[in-house]
């Protein structure tokens, strides 16, 4: 498989799913509590922005239904960093696709649902052995739905490739989602399966070229 240039998604892939539901989910959802107080004026301009009445009601709700609202994720983002500055939380991203990301010459990208934001973050506080590592150096960029639209829709993958200005054909885009690599396909791009611990079933493998291991890139 021929490829010049990579395209990662996070949740699945680089680290466990789980990493989002029991760890960033339940951190930003101790801290709802203390939002509506907070002084920071970032945090306050999100919040009016809801135009609800029950704002911590509201964030709740979209959380539990896991909806892929803007703003919520810009909240999220700026939570979150809370988090990872005092340390409390760190991205376990996988050896393998640490390795990689570091000894990689060919230029690798990121694509997630989570804010670009939120993305950076997570690769500025990579867990480590004894302290974290930052791999911000070795990635060249960061797509989210606010910059190139939805994973499952191939327009998403166009506008991402017209961003980077290679062919759609030079990208290698790796996920745990099947509805993503249809898209991605669709659009031109070379796909592979994310095989990860803990991740959803997928019914017919034999379909899809799959990866467990970033050492066989
Ligand atoms: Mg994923």
């Amino acid at each position: 498989m021929a490829f010049s240039t990579v395209l990662l998604d996070i949740e699945g892939t680089v680290c466990p799913i789980s990493f989002v539901k029991e760890t960033l989910f339940p951190y930003f959802l101790q801290q709802v509590d203390s939002l509506t107080q907070s002084r920071e004026p970032q945090v306050q301009d999100l919040l009016s922005q809801f135009k609800v009445e029950d704002v911590k009601a509201h964030i709740r709700d979209l959380v539990a239904r896991d909806v892929k609202d803007p703003i919520l994720k810009q909240l999220q983002g700026v939570i979150w960093q809370h988090g990872y500055a005092s340390g409390q939380i760190t991205a376990p991203v996988y050896a393998d696709a640490i390795n990689f990301i570091k000894s990689t010459n060919k230029p690798v990208y990121i694509y997630s649902s989570g804010s670009v934001k939120a993305q950076q973050l997570l690769f500025q506080y990579v867990r480590g052995s004894d302290k974290a590592i930052d791999l911000r150096p070795e990635i060249m960029g960061y797509y989210d739905i606010n910059t190139s639209g939805v994973k499952t829709k191939s327009e998403s993958y166009r506008n991402i490739a017209r961003d980077i200005g290679c062919d759609p054909n030079d990208i290698l885009f790796i996920s745990d989602n099947v509805l993503e690599l249809e898209a991605a396909q669709k659009a031109g791009l070379k796909s592979k399966l994310a095989i990860r611990p803990g991740n959803y079933p997928v019914e017919d493998l034999s379909a899809y070229d799959t990866i467990s291991d970033f050492a066989q890139l």
